[in-house]
């Protein structure tokens, strides 16, 4: 088992990232993340505009994934998330959907017990989910970004059971990841989520599927993760890549798989904050013949 302290890690996904700890194709790696706010939010009185933003978003990687060959598929298993027993939430003038109704940063610290958040008097049952993961870019992107790579994409469906399909541009695929949130909405409207240190557990596979954009796999459906500044653009190209999936998987000419996609394919926010928006479609299984697999 390969185990990547919190203290090593990256705050961009650029086509120089060096690894800090090598894995071969079915290996299990843990990884130790800091929280988004590299830890600098303490109590309430912390605010958003008195931390060092050169340490925001902080992923712990990046790994080395042994023949991961440029054009292939990095599949990452998400097996376990552990988070820690607080969290916080912070918003600022000008942050997030409402940004302009914001008067003055604010932070709240919540305590992370029994399986739920305790915000006010309410108990709200924990999802824990990793904000951040991603593999090298052909540019030097931020980690607070998201894109083609991964990075950003604040999907609450990156929790534990799910696979994380990655295109890859640099051989050896570079996963770096971190940003967990105890508990987060679609969306993500205040700027944040409920924002944790922790520990994941992941399993690293190579598969020979050329993709252009993030894949998450569940039990009963595959998304496909586009970013853009432009939330129409990024539906349209979600979109766009939906009904490829479905025809190549299924047969049907294009006109019939937009017919299809009409039906079937649900197109869903994952989050409307980051620097660019990140959308998802989601294409059911059972529409796909059943008897599809990746591998
Ligand atoms: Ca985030």
């Amino acid at each position: 088992m390969i185990v990547v302290p919190k203290e090593k890690h990256v705050y961009s996904f650029g086509p120089n990232m060096k690894e800090v700890a090598r894995a071969k194709p079915g290996d299990i790696v843990i990884f130790e993340t800091l929280d988004a706010l590299g830890g600098q939010i303490k109590t309430e009185n912390d605010t958003i505009e008195k931390i060092d933003f050169s340490r925001v978003n902080p992923a712990t990687g990046p790994v080395y994934v042994e023949g991961a060959k440029r054009g292939m598929a990095l599949k990452v298993k998400v097996l376990d998330i552990e988070v820690a027993d607080r969290g916080v939430i912070v918003t600022a003038p000008g942050a997030g959907v409402l940004g302009d109704k914001v008067r003055e940063p604010k932070t709240k610290v919540c305590e992370i017990r029994d399986g739920f958040v305790h915000f006010n008097g309410l108990r709200i049952p924990i999802k824990p989910m990793i904000g951040v993961i991603g593999v090298a870019s052909e540019e030097e992107i931020p980690t607070g970004t998201p894109g083609k790579h991964g990075g950003n994409m604040d999907t609450n469906l990156i929790t534990i059971g799910s696979t994380v399909y990655f295109p890859v541009f640099k051989d050896g695929a570079y996963l770096a990841l971190g940003d967990l949130h105890a508990v987060m909405a679609d969306g993500e409207v205040c700027v944040s989520a409920c924002e944790v240190s922790g520990r994941v557990t992941v399993k690293v596979d190579v598969v020979d599927w050329k993709i252009e954009w993030p894949i998450v796999e569940t039990s009963e459906a595959y998304y496909i993760l586009v970013s853009h500044e432009n939330l129409e653009e990024a539906i349209r190209e979600a979109v766009n890549q939906g009904v490829k999936f479905i025809m190549e998987r299924t047969g049907l000419s294009w006109d019939e798989a937009y017919m299809l996609a009409s039906l079937v394919m649900d197109v869903q926010i994952s989050q409307l904050v980051d620097p660019k928006k990140t959308i998802r479609v989601k294409i059911p299984k059972i529409f796909l013949g059943g008897t599809f697999r990746i591998e």
